[in-house]
């Protein structure tokens, strides 16, 4: 417990730092990537929201950013040929059932459900209102955007602050994260595709870099993906900390929504049918899921 709080603590100070840093310079590089440049980025949005994350003794242990960590584990590692994928439907979809907290405004309810239902658009995922199923997705205002990776059992929260988490591609990658994918950058073979520059990272936020084994589904690496963080993720210094390989100028990081890789994976990962998945895109069908 007094880890935890070491490590939530150390988020809280380096970001505020970051934040405060960030308003004060100003670039004049005009590459297109430069710090500013990242301000809608997926892991910027999400780093800013999660500036205060630890204050509530309720909050679990969160890492890599955002990703909730169960405390009886320990780790985040890829669990998803170990069981905690969603269950399959004998129509060849995957319902995930989700309740989303009174806490928001019609219209960020609205901006949830638009994003839990680009899923349906393109995939066999099926996020549909909790009909007393044992195991769901729980979306709630707490301090920050994150989740658990997979699907842990019964009740799991997902995080979205009402400060900062209400955008399509944070929806998106937190749910991606419900569904059992990890950061692009933790890829097992991210080390041919980007190098991570350790000496600008954050004293306390390095395992946001550590890699994993992660099952790539046989789909390339993909700096759009909306599970890639930005060039200056976590960074002390307004000096990257992830850097693309062999071009350093490529833009990575700044995905407004699901890219063709993230959906080929959920469809590989879930076995997506894809008759079955388009049918159900059809205007009539489609208002039944989200
Ligand atoms: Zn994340």
């Amino acid at each position: 417990m007094i880890f935890q709080t070491a490590v939530l603590s150390i988020l809280l100070c380096s970001v505020q730092s970051f934040t405060l840093q960030a308003s004060f310079e100003k670039s004049d590089e005009s590459s297109g990537n430069t710090i500013e440049d990242d301000d809608f980025s997926v892991s910027t949005l999400i780093e800013k929201a999660n500036a205060n994350l630890g204050n509530n003794p309720d909050d679990p242990l969160v890492m890599f950013g955002d990703i909730a960590v169960p405390t009886d584990l320990g780790n985040a590692d890829p669990c998803t040929a170990r069981g905690c994928l969603w269950p399959k439907a004998t129509d060849g979809n995957v319902y995930v059932p989700y309740r989303i907290s009174n806490q928001y405004s019609s219209r960020e309810r609205n901006t949830i459900v638009q994003g839990l239902r680009t899923f349906a658009q393109s995939t066999c995922i099926r996020f549909t209102p909790l009909n007393r199923q044992r195991d769901f997705v729980d979306i709630q205002s707490r301090q920050g955007c994150f989740s658990f990776v997979g699907r842990r059992g019964r009740a799991q929260v997902v995080s979205l602050s009402r400060q900062g988490c209400i955008f399509q591609q944070i929806v998106q990658h937190e749910l991606l994260h419900a569904l059992g994918f990890n950061h692009e950058q933790t890829r097992s073979d991210r080390d041919q595709h980007v190098r991570i520059l350790l000496q600008n990272v954050i004293r306390g936020q390095e395992h946001n870099f550590r890699r994993i084994q992660t099952r790539n589904l046989g789909t390339p690496y993909d700096y759009n993906s909306v599970m890639h963080y930005g060039r200056f993720a976590f960074s002390s210094n307004r000096q990257p900390t992830i850097v693309p390989i062999p071009n350093p100028n490529v833009t990575i990081g700044r995905a407004t929504q699901m890219s063709p890789t993230d959906i080929l994976r959920v469809n590989r990962l879930y076995s997506c049918n894809r008759t079955a998945s388009q049918s159900d895109v059809e205007p009539v069908k489609r208002n039944q899921f989200l």
